[in-house]
């Protein structure tokens, strides 16, 4: 898998990043959706750079220019319900990318700290030959992106995997590099260091469904 943690370099993301983390900034859930959207078209940007692309005349009112337009069908699945905004940026750029959603939820057994991810709904177009972007927005310990990756077998073999993520910690990478193809991209703008007992990520932001939808019970 090849990393690519754009939050390493000083760019505007962190900007983006550090709102998200902030707890009095976090608590406007419209301002954090928004920062999630824009993450997204961020990342979405960068990735663009690796895609297809193939030669196509454009007309202008005063003449033709040839222009280098991507040939690949990207398709964006996203987890429900944090991935919302994430996906909501990418679409925002790939904007005749096709679309999938897939839920899966944490299940504790008798409130103890270990988890099963339980993945229930699941709606995707085909992904034979396509680019398949998996927009999850919180790697924390990698089970979600195992279960989807198991989900999505049965829609065809894309031609390529591009993981988008807004925070990841380093076991989540390291477990989800060890499950998906060498050929898989992460696209990532921070990277934190653990782990709480509870699978949250540290520092973080806390839940990201939360902050983005409102407290569930
Ligand atoms: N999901 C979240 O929303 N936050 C985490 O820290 C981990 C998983």
């Amino acid at each position: 898998m090849t990393i690519h943690n754009l939050g390493d370099e000083n760019s505007i993301l962190n900007q983006f990043i550090s709102e998200i983390r902030d707890s009095q900034i976090q608590k406007d859930a419209m301002r954090f959706r928004r920062n999630i959207e824009r993450i997204g078209e961020v990342l979405g940007y960068e990735f663009s750079r690796t895609l297809s692309y193939s030669s196509k005349n454009v007309e202008t009112p005063l003449g033709v220019k040839s222009m280098d337009l991507i040939q690949d069908q990207v398709v964006i699945c996203s987890i429900l319900r944090a991935g919302l905004p994430l996906h909501q940026g990418l679409l925002n750029y790939f904007d005749t990318a096709e679309n999938g959603f897939i839920s899966a939820f944490r299940k504790h057994e008798d409130n103890k700290d270990d988890f099963e991810v339980i993945v229930n709904y699941f709606a995707a177009p085909s992904l034979e030959g396509k680019i398949l972007v998996l927009s999850d927005p919180m790697l924390a310990t990698g089970k979600t992106l195992e279960n989807v990756l198991k989900a999505l077998k049965e829609h065809g073999k894309p031609k390529q995997i591009h993981i988008v993520s807004v925070i990841g910690s380093k076991q989540g990478i390291d477990f989800v590099e060890k499950i998906f193809p060498e050929q898989t991209h992460l696209w990532i703008a921070a990277i934190d260091p653990e782990l709480n007992a509870r699978g949250y990520i540290l520092p973080g932001i806390g839940d990201a469904g939360d902050l983005a939808y409102g407290e569930k019970l």
